[in-house]
């Protein structure tokens, strides 16, 4: 059965700044998700609180916000059979360290918050994350 999904991704600043964003897009197509939306911005910090807020009690939340509104970042919706879990494969572990060869992060991840990618973690946040940047 396929079940073709819909998922958000973001080229967080550390992967922007390094022109990474075509060689990241180049992943996801190889991995047949394909990219239905795709759009540059700049972020606020409050934009940032509101979009992590499930990571509001972290210890890294208040540099979370401020890294993820540093820079020009890429928003994208990927779409693609299980594209939500895929997308979480193809991006590796949280920390590069961890992430295993082959991920975008273990390729170009600088560090924990640096990790270059984003992705939605589950159907309910991607449909909450997808609003949150392109259905507004
Ligand atoms: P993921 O991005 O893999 O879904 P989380 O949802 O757990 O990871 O965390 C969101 C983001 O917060 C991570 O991508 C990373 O940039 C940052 N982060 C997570 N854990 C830490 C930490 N221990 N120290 C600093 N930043 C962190
Ligand atoms: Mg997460």
């Amino acid at each position: 059965m396929s079940d073709v999904e819909q998922t958000l991704s973001i080229i967080k600043p550390d992967a922007y700044e390094r022109n990474l964003s075509d060689k990241i897009k180049a992943i996801f197509l190889k991995n047949n998700l394909s990219i239905l939306n795709s759009k540059k911005l700049h972020i606020s910090k409050d934009e940032a609180a509101e979009f992590y807020k499930v990571h509001q009690s972290k210890p890294f939340y208040d540099q979370l916000c401020n890294y993820l509104s540093s820079g020009p970042i890429e928003v994208m919706i990927l779409e693609g059979e299980n594209a939500i879990l895929k997308n979480r494969e193809i991006m590796g572990a949280t920390d590069p360290k961890k992430a295993k060869d082959g991920t975008i992060r273990k390729l170009y991840g600088i560090s924990i918050d640096k990790n270059s990618v984003h992705g939605s973690d589950s159907a309910e946040n991607a449909k909450i994350e997808i609003s949150f940047f392109f259905n507004k």
